[in-house]
């Protein structure tokens, strides 16, 4: 939890977050059909999804195999027993009537989600240890869509999501500002697609988050929450908790009261407006699915699985900072992903310098990655040839500007490794060679008065001297070296 939680206008903010996590098995929770995103409307619904009478649900193995992946990754207890219960409520999309969740015992119970967040205000990049502490996390089947374009005047019906796995995640409130709420979801967001069961598609709804937000004086008892449905981007989480927060503050300031309510975020307005007034859980009438038996998880499953887990991103980060000396923002940068993870490991395992390779996967490789939309996995340059670029900079043979020389030509695939081309495009420094004392000497010779400026005092006059100096090296020199190899010389 927050320990510097800043206050807005005198108010502390608290948030509480739930995520709808689409589960990446190909087939539905309960039925058999499909679960691939973009099918034409209705072709992925059996009549289990369409809720046909005389039908049964089953219970899809590869859903719970990923609910019991989740509840590993993050601390938690996987109940050996759990139980389905239906959510009843009317809406055209819900053929069925009512939804098919967990309500009172939920697989996953309790379970902590732990990252940094940077400094507040310090600008001094220190960050700070957050734990958000989850309450839950439950296995339930989506609803269908229901399509408002393209059928004028109409409501078209598409059931192909009905059904789809989905794990819903529950926090508590311990969140107290949107910036900590945001980290929290993107590292969900990574912890999810790194044991792999969601593939993290925002844009297709394969994780959207519903972020619950209310204000209160700091020792106050919690406000009234309203709770912002379907953020479905990072950028949107932060712009709509800070919109609620000024709304909710405005409200009370004029002496009125927020009232539960559900309410969306309207990107184009930049504001969240009231959808509904909040049910309670007493409306939806829970109760237990006399369809489905008590889902039951024998131990030694969980052990299987738990043998079958990845190293998980902080572990991993953790081990990063220790093995290669990176710093946490470094770490957690070069775990970000898998695949980024992955690449930095080898490169760095090649490497005398892993903090110079992580600068570079920071700099020069994310910058053109991002420029031309590509995923790291399918970058030009591979690891082995930037820690093979990397090594030539730690040990002086080419400057940084050189550096960027040689990684232009491995990016445009000119075919040639690195030492190769340090040399066919004559980049080498030039260390403490004869060559060199003959520049220094000439450049000595050629500008009489900075040496007698400098002789005099004047420091201004030893810069110009290695400017000139750099500059008659066409900028193989080595600054260092020439200002050193200068010094010696106008000392003797
Ligand atoms: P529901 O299931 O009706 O949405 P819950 O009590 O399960 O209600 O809470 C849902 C989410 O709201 C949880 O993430 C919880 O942490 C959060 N929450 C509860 N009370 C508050 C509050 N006063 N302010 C902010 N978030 C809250
Ligand atoms: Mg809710």
């Amino acid at each position: 939890m927050a320990s510097t939680a800043p206050l807005i206008r005198g108010y502390e903010v608290v948030i509480g977050i739930e995520t709808h996590t689409q589960l990446s098995t190909h087939s539905k929770i309960f039925s058999g059909s499909a679960t691939a995103f973009g099918a034409a409307p209705n072709t992925q619904a059996s009549p289990v999804d369409l809720a046909l009478p005389g039908t049964l649900p089953v219970m899809n193995r590869g859903a719970v195999e990923r609910a019991i992946r989740f509840g590993l990754a993050v601390g938690a207890k996987v109940a050996p027993v759990s139980i389905f219960a239906r959510k009843n409520y009317f809406y055209p999309d819900l053929p069925k009537g009512y939804q098919i969740s967990q309500y009172e015992t939920p697989v996953v119970q309790g379970g902590t989600v732990e990252f940094f967040v940077a400094g507040p205000s310090t600008g001094s990049g220190q960050s700070e240890k957050h734990v958000v502490h989850l309450t839950r996390a439950h296995l339930e089947e989506d609803a269908g869509k229901s399509l408002h374009e393209a059928y004028q005047g109409q409501t078209g019906i598409d059931l192909n999501r009905a059904g789809t796995p989905l794990l819903e995640i529950v926090t508590e409130p311990d969140m107290r500002s949107s910036r900590e709420a945001v980290e929290y979801a993107k590292t969900l967001h990574r912890l999810v697609t790194w044991i792999g069961i969601c593939d993290g598609n925002m844009q297709e709804g394969s994780f959207r988050c519903d972020a619950n937000v209310s204000v209160r004086k700091p020792g106050t008892e919690y406000g009234t929450r309203r709770e912002i449905k379907n953020l479905n981007s990072f950028k949107f989480m932060q712009q709509a908790i800070d919109y609620e927060v000024q709304w909710q503050i405005d409200l009370i300031e004029d002496g009125g009261t927020v009232r539960q309510a559900t309410v969306l975020f309207d990107a184009a307005s930049g504001e969240t407006r009231a959808m509904r007034s909040k049910e309670d859980a007493h409306d939806y009438r829970y109760f237990p699915d006399p369809d489905l038996p008590p889902l039951v998880i024998d131990p030694a499953w969980v052990e299987r699985v738990r043998a079958q887990m990845p190293e998980l991103p902080a572990v991993m980060a953790a081990r990063f900072e220790r093995d290669y000396g990176l710093a946490v923002a470094d770490a957690a940068l070069m775990t970000q992903s898998k695949a980024v993870a992955s690449y930095f490991e080898a490169a760095a395992a090649a490497s005398a310098q892993p903090k110079l390779v992580a600068n570079w996967i920071m700099g020069e490789l994310s910058r053109r990655l991002h420029a031309q939309g590509l995923d790291i996995g399918a970058s030009p340059v591979g690891a082995p040839a930037l820690a093979a670029l990397v090594a030539r900079i730690g040990d002086g043979t080419i400057s940084n500007s050189g550096a960027r020389q040689v990684f232009d030509a491995l990016w445009s695939g000119e075919g040639q490794a690195v030492n190769a081309l340090i040399e066919l495009k004559g980049l080498k420094q030039m260390g403490d060679s004869d060559e060199l004392e003959r520049i220094v000497d000439a450049v000595l010779a050629a500008n009489a008065k900075s040496v007698e400026e400098y002789r005099a005092g004047k420091d201004k006059a030893f810069n110009a001297l290695v400017g000139q100096a750099m500059k008659a090296t066409k900028g193989k020199g080595n600054p260092a070296q020439v200002g050193e190899l200068l010094k010696k010389k106008l000392a003797g």
